[in-house]
């Protein structure tokens, strides 16, 4: 049976993973025909996240984490959970259940028929002010304006990639990563899905606009 990762970077998401688990778990007992590992990135987190992930570990073997020294950032969680991935093809979600997790069945569907990249573009993008909304609309179109490399619009790290992918990515080492860029980057065949991005589950933005113009100015350079 073919092993798909789900890897999740967290930072102070013990209110979001109650939620996430019981709609993971619904998903991945419905999809019989894979082999599923829940892969947290424990990102320095400073509330209960890495109790409740090791909690979850003890009734639900498919649970498994890497839990960081401190706060490294999303960008660096996402390589950790690259590294330590055992799937056929891994899957990147966020914690607070902006990517719902009942789109997989689809990312798994265009996976089979040969996709190495199924990635999530979001039709809408609920919870988020508009002036978030504006800067990452002109960000997404300066950074393409300035390679030749095609950029997948509006799209998060929310994706399904196949195991050539994940072996692409991981010899890519630099700390200072903008892994969106990257995905375009290492090419490969890519399909594109369409949905709607929810408001947080519970809890807060880990963003800022410091945050923000870092990994602008990490995408750009
Ligand atoms: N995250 C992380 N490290 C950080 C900041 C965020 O691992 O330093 C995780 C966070 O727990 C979530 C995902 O990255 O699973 C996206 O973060 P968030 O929802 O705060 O960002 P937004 O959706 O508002 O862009
Ligand atoms: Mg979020």
């Amino acid at each position: 049976m073919k092993k798909i990762s789900i890897i999740i970077p967290a930072y102070n998401e013990e209110e979001s993973l109650p939620f996430l688990y019981e709609r993971l778990d619904k998903l991945m007992n419905e999809i019989d025909t894979y082999e599923f590992e829940v892969l947290f990135v424990n990102d320095g987190s400073k509330d209960k996240t890495i109790q409740i992930i090791k909690e979850l570990r003890q009734k639900d073997k498919r649970i498994c984490y890497v839990d960081f020294s401190r706060n490294f950032g999303k960008e660096i969680a996402m390589l950790a959970g690259l590294d330590y991935a055992k799937g056929d093809s891994v899957i990147f979600m966020d914690a607070d259940l902006q990517d719902p997790p009942e789109l997989i069945p689809e990312l798994i569907k265009y996976w089979e028929e040969g996709y190495d990249d199924v990635y999530a573009r979001r039709k809408s993008r609920e919870g988020e002010s508009l002036l978030k909304k504006i800067t990452s609309w002109g960000f997404y179109r300066t950074l393409q304006s300035m390679t030749k490399i095609e950029i997948q619009k509006d799209t998060g790290d929310f994706r399904l990639l196949d195991r050539r992918c994940v072996e692409a990515l991981k010899e890519i080492r630099e700390s200072q990563r903008y892994t969106k860029g990257l995905f375009s980057w290492i090419g490969y065949n890519k399909k594109e899905i369409l949905f709607d991005r929810e408001p947080r589950a519970a809890g807060q933005t880990k963003w800022n606009y410091g945050k923000l113009i870092n990994l602008s100015i990490d995408g750009l350079t």
